[in-house]
């Protein structure tokens, strides 16, 4: 037999209402701190995300889909959002203004294995601040995430370091490499093909043979030059002076290869193994890598399948108002009452309110069961001979009581009723 198609993942009706209110609260806090959206395409040059997240890292050396188009040009559908903002910052000169601040949402894609809290397709929200050096853009930055947090109810663990940049991080480099090649036989086949390129992954590097092998590496904050010291405290003050809650963590490297100073992840419980909601960071060398003037970033992006599982998680979280209207179901007897039902029906549509009706003209005793099986707040019901008195009954499903309303005071009552009920 041949079996059922199976999707990369669906966000279901009952699900995608959290969903968007995750992006309106991202908006919302967003939007109170300078950011503006932008809204990015899905798929780029296969390029862009080599020279912008590097090849060595497992984004682009396992994780990309990748497919020549009919010209055999390769594009990739994005992994991530950062460099697609950055090269869009490039390509349309958002230099000329000396600060750029922009959020963003939507699908990435990764090959993967799927897992709790790991899709192929999975949704970032996303925010960039393009043209500012200051701590005070780190440490704002991480307020917003922080902010966005306690807006959805969510409680995150903050942690944060230091990666330095092109002056100590080189130093720091050999005097890690030093270490790690009298341990290479400890390390994991992954981290010991890449330890020449790249022997910062070997301490990010998620196998237990690593974490175990690199437990006494040297630690980057011992080496970091007197500008990225004096960076880094800065952010950690202003933390404080916000009362931020942090931790430092020396072994955080972050998976991709643009991040310069600092770097920060939130993780919260009820993960799992996946237990990193949001990550970020400086990068102040890829706007030029991608052939822009020079110009420090910092930004983050978090994962909203794990935020959704920690929001499900946590009985006590601001649960969002109610995002549905209460059900109407409109219930109509005899072919006059059907007509002027249709009208009735377009005016409470119109008006914003949920409708569904019985248009094929059912029994009462049926109709009223199919309300009660929608989950209707309310029945209308109307015959020819309440027609004639100009009224409609409205039956509270839930107090089951009903009263005769006027037709031209329908929306009044139910517009009475929801204020009683709040
Ligand atoms: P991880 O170590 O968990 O693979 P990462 O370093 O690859 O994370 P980033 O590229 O920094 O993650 O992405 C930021 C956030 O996006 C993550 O913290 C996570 O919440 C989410 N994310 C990343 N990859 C996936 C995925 N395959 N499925 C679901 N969410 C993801
Ligand atoms: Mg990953």
């Amino acid at each position: 037999m041949v079996k059922a198609i199976r999707g990369f993942n669906d966000i279901l009706p009952g699900e995608s209402g959290l969903w968007r209110w995750f992006e309106s609260e991202a908006q919302r806090v967003f939007e109170t701190y300078g950011f503006a959206e932008i809204r990015l395409p899905v798929v780029e040059k296969t390029e862009l995300f080599i020279r912008g997240i590097g090849d060595t890292t497992d984004i682009v050396s396992k994780e990309m889909y990748t497919f020549p188009d009919r010209k055999g040009e390769s594009l990739t559908l994005r992994p991530e959002g950062t460099a697609s903002a950055v090269r869009a910052y490039v390509e349309h000169k958002q230099y000329t203004s000396p600060l750029t601040k922009v959020y963003y949402s939507g699908p990435m894609f990764r090959y993967e294995r799927p897992q709790k809290g790991r899709q192929r397709q999975f949704y970032q929200i996303g925010a960039e601040v393009l043209g500012d050096a200051s701590p005070a853009a780190d440490a704002e930055t991480i307020a917003m995430l922080m902010d966005f947090f306690k807006a959805v109810g969510v409680e995150g663990t903050l942690y944060i370091n230091s990666l330095g940049c092109s002056s100590c991080r080189p130093v720091y480099k050999i005097e890690l490499l030093r270490f790690l090649g009298v341990h290479t036989d400890e390390l994991c086949k992954n981290c010991t093909k890449r330890i020449e390129e790249n022997p910062l992954r070997a301490l990010d590097c998620k196998s237990p043979k690593c974490r175990e092998a690199t437990t006494e590496a040297p630690s980057i904050i011992d080496h970091l030059c007197l500008d990225c010291n004096k960076h880094f405290d800065d952010v950690i003050d202003l933390l404080n002076l916000m009362k931020i809650k942090y931790h430092t963590d020396h072994r955080m490297v972050r998976g991709l290869d643009y991040y310069t100073r600092t770097t920060f992840e939130v993780k919260a419980e009820g993960l799992g193994a996946q237990d990193t909601i949001a990550a970020g960071g400086r990068y102040d060398k890829l706007v030029s890598e991608l052939n822009g003037p020079d110009t420090p970033c910092v930004g983050f992006a978090l994962g909203m399948e794990r935020l959704a599982i920690v929001y499900n998680s946590n009985e006590d979280a601001n649960k969002p108002a109610p995002l549905d209207e209460p059900l109407i179901y409109v219930i109509t007897l005899g072919k006059a009452a059907r007509k002027a039902g249709m009208e009735i029906i377009k005016g409470l549509r119109e008006d914003g309110r949920r409708v569904e009706a019985d248009l094929m003209g059912e029994s009462v005793k049926k109709s009223m069961k199919r309300a009660d099986k929608l989950g209707a707040a309310y029945a209308l019901l109307l015959g020819d001979n309440e027609l004639e008195e100009g009224k409609i009954t409205i039956k509270d499903m839930k107090a089951a009581e009903q009263t005769n309303v006027p037709l031209d005071k329908i929306s009044t009552w139910l517009a009475e009723r929801a204020s009683k009920k709040a």
